[in-house]
């Protein structure tokens, strides 16, 4: 059974990392789930390998620890309801699928096919988007050095034709989605991506670097249809030790 559960695992996020579903599921370098060796694990990313589930991963922080950016009531409910949500819904879409392959209803293949994409990718999603973001002042916030800074530059031109790129993607995601900064796999250039629900649209490959989450979930309690300057004001709370280490991984 064992050797079932990871067989299921490998197959689901080869599939996943194929179809271009979450960002954090492509660029398969660093581990198994397509990150870098500190992601790996039961931790962060919210992989139990005793079950063979995935479970929700604790935050690095209070739920209060990003305000007044991020409302500790909108933590809570998006990491333990909204978040909580993907990660059952990725666990049953692993399990039907799992009982289909041991005789059920092939024709139930696809419409399983696309609840595993969602929810994985917004298990993944979250899960990257929780450790790219840290207290204003403790980690959040200010810009990034060395050599992400540097790459960032040679891309972007400047921090700040970056930092405009990625807010105004963000801020113009038609409905639900995100925007992302991702490092593109080949040439090694970063690229700023908007990404439409939790899996589409991700360029297939390229390695997730920073995400913002711009469901409406993810700031209506405090900024109601002010989606842009939940944007304009998230860039107070990344965590660009973080993006680097991420950007580092990527690049080694
Ligand atoms: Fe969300």
């Amino acid at each position: 059974m064992r050797d079932g559960i990871e067989m299921d695992r490998r197959t689901v996020l080869g599939s996943l990392a194929a179809l271009g579903v979450g960002a954090g599921l492509a660029g398969a370098r660093g581990g198994e789930l397509g990150l870098a060796s500190a992601e790996r694990g039961a931790d962060r990313m919210g992989f139990d390998p005793a079950s063979g589930e995935y479970v929700l991963p604790e935050l690095p922080y209070a739920y209060d620890a990003l305000e007044p950016v991020i409302d500790e009531q909108t933590m809570r409910i998006h990491h333990g309801k909204h978040h909580a949500g993907y990660v059952r819904g990725l666990n049953a879409a692993l399990a039907e699928l799992r009982a289909i392959r041991a005789g059920g209803d092939d024709a139930l293949i696809e419409h399983w096919t696309r609840k595993l994409s969602f929810h994985a990718g917004g298990h993944i999603n979250h899960a990257l988007f929780w450790t790219g973001m840290a207290p204003a002042g403790q980690g959040g916030g200010g810009r990034p050095e060395g050599t992400l800074a540097r790459a960032i530059d040679a891309s972007f031109v400047s921090f700040d034709g970056f930092s405009a790129q990625f807010r105004s993607a963000a801020k113009k995601v038609e409905g639900s989605g995100w925007a992302w900064l991702v490092r593109e796999p080949l040439s090694g250039d970063l690229m700023v991506l908007q990404m439409h629900n939790q899996q589409h649209s991700v360029f297939g490959g390229a390695t997730p670097l920073l995400g913002i989450d711009v469901w409406e979930h993810a700031y209506y309690l405090s900024y109601q249809n002010r989606r842009a300057a939940y944007v304009d004001r998230f860039m107070e709370i990344v965590n660009w030790g973080e993006v680097a280490r991420r950007y580092e991984a990527s690049a080694g």
